[in-house]
This record gives structure tokens, sequence and C-alpha cells, in this order.
């Protein structure tokens, strides 16, 4: 039995309704965070899913920082962030993906994974998955290859994952 499971993250994760636009109902992970028992159990949970044989992290801006610096510390593995336009200062490759109105991107550094790296990818939120499927594609245009994507949270009515059928998900808390 993992810690995540003699804790019930459910009780630290908050619904925020109509935020940040009517109709949207937030999931907000601050509660989590700020209890070091609960926050210690998601960490824990998520590397009981780690793959054998990663050779890095990739974690996407900004609550995938969070969850990717803690779980990059506690697997001793080092954290590759993906970021929002004009942040990464040094030569980056970059993705488009579609948004329900219009299009955002996502940049990583080109020489931040190379060809034939394994990377473990994790964000807070699993959502429609076009974030994470934005993330995976950055990685494979690299060559590198994705060797799972850790969620703490899923919306599984989106049902992201059906944008991320080449991809092994996992996540350590699903909303149905
Ligand atoms: P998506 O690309 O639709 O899977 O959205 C995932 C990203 O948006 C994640 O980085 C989440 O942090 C954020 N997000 C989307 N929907 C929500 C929600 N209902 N509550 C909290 N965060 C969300």
């Amino acid at each position: 039995m993992t810690s995540s499971t003699a804790i019930n993250l459910r009780d630290y994760i908050r619904d925020i309704p109509d935020f940040p636009k009517p109709g949207i109902v937030f999931k907000d992970i601050t509660p989590l965070l700020a209890d070091g028992d609960a926050f210690a159990a998601s960490i824990s949970g998520l590397a009981c899913q780690m793959p054998a044989n990663v050779d890095a992290l990739v974690g996407i801006e900004s609550r995938g920082f969070i969850f990717g610096a803690a779980l990059a510390q506690q697997t001793g593995l080092g954290l590759i962030p993906v970021r929002k336009p004009g942040k990464l200062p040094a030569d980056v490759h970059g993705v488009e993906y579609e948004l329900e109105y219009g299009v955002d991107r996502l940049e990583i550094h080109r020489d931040a994974v190379s060809s034939g790296h394994k990377v473990v990818i994790v964000d807070d939120l699993l959502a429609t998955g076009g974030t994470m499927r934005a993330t995976v594609d950055l990685i494979h245009q690299l060559g590198a290859d994705v060797a799972g994507c850790l969620f703490v949270v899923e919306l599984a009515f989106l049902n992201g994952r059906k944008l991320l059928q080449d991809v092994p998900i996992y996540s350590l808390i699903s909303y149905e």
C-alpha cells in the first residue's frame, strides 16, 4: 500500500466554480500543496508509477513544475521545463496546439533532450489532453521517447486519454 492510499488526496482538492471563466469547475490543488503529508503522499504515489530506465522528467508550466521538481528530487532525476512562448532563453523548439478558442504554443530547449532519450512527462491535471498531446509531440519531434505521462488529477469525463493513446498514462485521482 502506498502512502497516497493511506491519505485520501481527494480531501485536499477543492472545486472552484466558474474559474477562470463561467462554466469551468477549477480543481484547486493548493490545499494539497499546503499540507506536507498530502504533498509527500502525492509525490510517493507518482514515484511508484515511474517506469524503469528513465533519463529525465519533463514538467509542464506551471503546476507541472511543482510536482515535477518534487518528483525529480524523489527519484534522483533531472527536470526539463516545457514553457509558454518567450520564456526559455536558449534555442527552442516549439509546437502550436488548438485551444477551445484560438491556438497556444509550448516550447522546449532544443538541447534538453536528444535522440534515444527516454522521458516521463508530469503535469498536475489531465483535462482535454491538448496540453499533454502537444508536449508529447515536442519530445517525439526531438527524437526522444515518452515512457509515460503522470498526472495528479484526471477529469476522466473529458476523455483526454483519447488524444494520448500512443503513450502510457497514469493519474492518482480520477473524477468520472
Ligand atoms: P488540457 O490541455 O485540456 O488537458 O488542460 C490541461 C491543463 O490545463 C493543465 O495544465 C491544467 O493545469 C489546466 N486545467 C484544465 N482544466 C482544469 C481544471 N478544471 N482545473 C484545474 N486546472 C485545469
